[in-house]
């Protein structure tokens, strides 16, 4: 019950954490991660000292938790999009700990360990059809790249500035409800799951220009794939509009400035700037403040509508269990224990 108080008053906003498995075998390790309901317990040996520190979430979901379990935990929140909700879906943690596991799923992509992204809009469709007789849906989508606080469309033809002809563009421009926050980038009309896959292919391939063997830009910039659902009962003829966005968000670790130079620091500048100011609007609406600093970064800018208000938030905090990325993962629980 005082649980049930406590969520209300902090609006719709829950932070989740997920603990990637060990990807090798590991003979002997300084650290261990447990989880009991949302407790995780970070334990310690060595040449981080001897310690034990707590943090709650909302949830945990330990290393052997599939990718369906994930989805159907948060179901009922993306469904919300077809009632006209605005829900945003965030995936925060350091390069490798499993942002892009959580969000589009592994290399070697099968259904079965495909993430969040394809069974969100799978569902939506699933669902559409369902309400067929009394509801017809529109959806679109967009796809864009927040890098050094610049934003680029993600769905353009071969890398060029040649964009998909954005049919419904118009449709959707007439909501000032829920706005286009970049009213630039390629708006896509979508009717199946294979239209989406087809385009996340197109961003994925375009995402990656640009990027070196030694810089690779999917972990130093933002990714957000953005759903626009229209909805009109056939009855009443309302409309309903709702929207989604879905962020893998940069690698939030620390570099050692000793280290890098010239663009790699600028980059790991704007990364930090954008995670903390994402990190000051969260913890803002939770502790339901009158003046909410959207306006810090490109990102929270882009979010605006979905974080906040009626919207629904959900944080994934992702960490791993290897022992060299302890000093990283305890950064960001530290992160997670100032916006849950
Ligand atoms: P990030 O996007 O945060 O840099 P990735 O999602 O690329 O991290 O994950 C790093 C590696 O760990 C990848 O090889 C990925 O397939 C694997 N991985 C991450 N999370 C899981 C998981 N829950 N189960 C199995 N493998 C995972
Ligand atoms: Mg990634």
């Amino acid at each position: 019950k005082l649980y049930n108080q406590v969520q209300d008053l902090k609006g719709s906003i829950r932070v989740y954490c997920r603990v990637r498995p060990f990807l090798s075998e590991r003979s002997s390790y300084v650290s261990t991660v447990e989880h009991i309901d949302g407790n995780i317990t970070i334990s310690t040996l060595s040449k981080y000292g001897k310690g034990c520190k707590s943090f709650t979430f909302n949830k945990v979901f330990g290393q052997s938790v599939t990718q369906a379990e994930v989805f159907s935990d948060m179901q009922p929140l993306i469904r919300s999009v077809l009632d006209g909700y605005n829900v945003c879906i965030l995936a925060y943690g350091q390069t490798g700990s499993g942002k892009t596991y959580t969000m589009v799923g592994p290399k070697d992509l099968t259904e079965k360990n495909e993430g969040v992204n394809y069974r969100a809009l799978g569902d939506l469709f699933v669902l559409a059809e369902r309400r067929k007789d009394t509801f017809r849906y529109d959806v679109a989508v967009q796809m864009i790249e927040i890098y050094n606080e610049q934003v680029r469309d993600l769905l353009v033809i071969d890398g060029s500035n040649k964009r998909y002809p954005s049919v419904h563009l118009i449709l959707f421009l007439t909501s000032s409800q829920t706005g286009l926050n970049v009213p630039d980038a390629s708006l896509m009309p979508v009717s199946s799951t294979s239209d989406v896959i087809d385009l996340m292919n197109l961003g994925q391939r375009n995402r990656a220009v640009g990027a070196t063997a030694l810089n690779d830009r999917s972990s130093r910039s933002h990714s957000c794939l953005t759903v626009h659902v229209q909805g009109k009962d056939l009855t009443s003829g309302t409309i309903l509009r709702g929207c989604m966005h879905l962020v893998d968000l940069a690698g939030s670790e620390r570099v050692n400035k000793s280290e890098v130079t010239g663009d790699r620091l600028k980059e790991a500048q704007h990364i930090n700037k954008s995670l903390s100011a994402l990190g000051d609007v969260i913890a803002s609406l939770a502790q339901k403040n009158t003046h909410v600093p959207y306006r810090n970064s490109k990102l929270t800018q882009l979010l605006q509508d979905s974080l906040g208000g009626q919207a629904k938030t959900l944080m994934f905090v992702h960490i791993s269990p290897e022992p060299d990325a302890l000093a990283e993962t305890i950064s960001t629980l530290k992160f997670a224990e100032r916006v849950a």
